[in-house]
């Protein structure tokens, strides 16, 4: 998904910081819950309830409840799975605009709620 909205000089430092101490997060070994993948409404549902029930700066929690990883997933017989081909990615701001995540992702990572 790619949006013409501006991001002000503000919003893109801000996305920078934010991304850099979730990729530190992720590089220290933060275990996320990468599966079981949420496929079905009920499993979609019930990680969606978690992530709403966290505190909007909780990062930790949104990674590790979200299954976030900084290398495309890919099960087996299953295509890869990357923000770069996520319904929810906005390209020009490398942003997640899933509203219960709204975070400064890169194109690589992936997390279980992954849409095409
Ligand atoms: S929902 Fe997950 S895979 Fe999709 S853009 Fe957001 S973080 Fe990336």
């Amino acid at each position: 998904m790619d949006r013409e909205a501006t991001v002000s000089p503000e919003q893109t430092a801000a996305d920078g910081e934010l991304r850099k101490r979730l990729r530190g997060m992720l590089e220290s070994g933060l275990e996320t819950e990468v599966e079981p993948r949420a496929y079905d409404h009920d499993a979609v549902q019930s990680v969606v309830a978690r992530l709403q029930a966290l505190a909007p700066d909780d990062y930790e929690g949104k990674l590790r409840i979200a299954g976030f990883t900084l290398t495309p997933w890919r099960g087996e017989d299953e295509i890869e799975q990357a923000c770069e081909t996520c319904m929810y990615y906005v390209v020009h701001r490398r942003f997640c605009e899933l509203p219960e995540l709204m975070l400064p992702v890169e194109p690589e990572w992936s997390c279980r709620l992954w849409r095409i």
